[in-house]
């Protein structure tokens, strides 16, 4: 019996977030990834739901919330949208749900990238 523990290349490191996510299967070599590269997040995380996946790594993500109105004391629905960095691992497409993480400032609006993609949606 031979022992196949030996060569160590392809057994990539598992990184931990911090936000209790499992890493993607894929890497990639961005350097603007949360998994892959040298990007911490911290501050808020959102789940939405991608609006546009047009532009180069980028996506444009709806956030809903709900905001008191005192008044009626009921809620009210309110959106706001906000550009997210799309790292090639994750792949997120047009109407999928994401998970995004706050983290330093990529571009002029880009203050968030996407963690985690959940499929399946339409
Ligand atoms: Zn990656």
């Amino acid at each position: 019996m031979k022992n196949e523990k030996t060569g160590k290349a392809g057994k990539a490191k598992e990184k931990d977030i911090g936000l209790g996510l499992t890493q993607p299967k894929e890497a990639c070599e961005d350097p603007k990834c949360a998994w892959h590269g040298k990007l911490a997040v911290r501050g808020r995380v959102f789940r939405g739901n991608v609006k546009s996946a047009k532009a180069h790594n980028t996506v444009i993500v709806e956030w809903g919330y709900h905001r008191l109105i005192r008044k009626y004391q009921r809620y009210e629905r309110r959106k706001s949208y906000v550009t997210v960095h799309n790292p090639p691992c994750m792949k997120a497409n047009e109407g999928d749900s994401v998970v995004i993480a706050e983290c330093r400032p990529l571009s002029k609006t880009k203050n968030f990238v996407i963690v985690n993609v959940e499929r399946g949606r339409k």
